[in-house]
């Protein structure tokens, strides 16, 4: 049985919670056709027209799953897929900083990770309330360090790890939510210039999409996809099985693809700016 018969079947044989697409069986993303698709009419013409229905479906469903359903081999167990830790060419590189500029996000170059820190440096204002999000990159470049340790700023995460959890949720909650600003990372950058970020609590979306004044993200060159389906790919099958073995290690805790924020555009000018570093930088 195919599409809505399927997913009538009082066996409940279709296991997942959206509909089944037209020709598509009670095996997700098997389609079939023809006179073997139950209650076909045993025509020629009919064969070869869904025939060609089913190979625009197969084409729907691949675009759809990789947008919005986590791919069959996403595990933390998988081993992270080496594609996604190649740098991207200069070429490619140039294409999504010219993309980022079109989406009104300030886009910069650095060489070195060392380039990286002396540009955030910069960029941060003396005094202000600056947050860094957990990020390998902040911490592999000493960015981390100079937010935290440096004495020229405030720094939110020192300060929300003295406060009370308990006694002072909601003034923890309202403090990391609008900082002056916040500072990290990405784990996927599109040609297109659209910035992919995976979160297993989800506290630092918010403050990147909107509470923060201003967003400083240090991007790796190897973070860089062709597309968002392909950034998706990055986040499931590379992202998640590291960022889950370092939580593992770190808080005795798993990781999980929970929340993703994708960021296609920035409204308000100014206020995003992407450094792109010609190095492998966090994963
Ligand atoms: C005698 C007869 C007369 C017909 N007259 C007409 C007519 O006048 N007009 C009309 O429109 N229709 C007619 N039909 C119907 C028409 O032939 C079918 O609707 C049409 O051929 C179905 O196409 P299909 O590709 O779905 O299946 P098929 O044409 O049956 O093709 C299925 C193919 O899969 C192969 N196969 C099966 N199992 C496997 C496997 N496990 N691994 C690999 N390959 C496998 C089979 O060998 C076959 O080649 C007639 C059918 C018959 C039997």
């Amino acid at each position: 049985m195919t599409g809505s018969d399927g997913a009538a079947d009082p066996g409940g044989s279709w296991p997942l919670p959206r509909e089944p697409l037209p020709l598509e069986t009670n095996r997700p993303g098997v389609f079939a056709a023809g006179d073997v698709r139950c209650g076909s009419v045993k025509r020629c013409a009919a064969a070869i027209g869904e025939g060609s229905m089913a190979v625009a479906l197969v084409h729907r469903g691949w675009r759809r799953r990789a947008v919005t359903e986590p791919p069959a081999v996403a595990s933390p167990d998988a081993a992270a897929s080496p594609e996604f830790a190649e740098l991207a060419s200069d070429e490619r590189i140039a294409t999504a900083a010219a993309a980022l500029e079109r989406n009104g996000i300030r886009p910069l170059r650095a060489a070195t990770g060392a380039d990286a820190r002396g540009l955030v440096r910069s960029l941060l204002t003396g005094g202000a309330e600056v947050y860094n999000n957990t990020s390998q990159t902040l911490e592999a470049i000493g960015v981390a360090d100079d937010i935290e340790r440096s004495g020229r700023y405030q720094p939110l995460r020192l300060r929300l790890y003295r406060m009370d959890r308990e006694m002072q949720r909601r003034e923890m909650r309202t403090l990391a939510a609008s900082p002056d600003y916040v500072v990290g990372s990405v784990h996927a950058l599109t040609e297109g210039g659209s910035l992919l970020i995976v979160s297993a609590s989800g506290s630092q979306l918010g403050p990147l999409a909107s509470g923060a004044a201003r967003v400083i993200l240090i991007i790796g060159a190897q973070k860089i996809v062709p597309d968002v389906a392909t950034g998706m790919r990055r986040i499931y099958e590379y992202c998640y099985p590291l960022e889950d073995a370092r939580a593992r290690r770190a808080y005795g805790v798993p990781s999980g693809v929970n929340n993703i924020l994708v960021s296609n555009k920035a409204v308000t000018p100014g206020r995003v700016t992407a450094i792109i570093v010609n190095e492998r930088l966090g994963f």
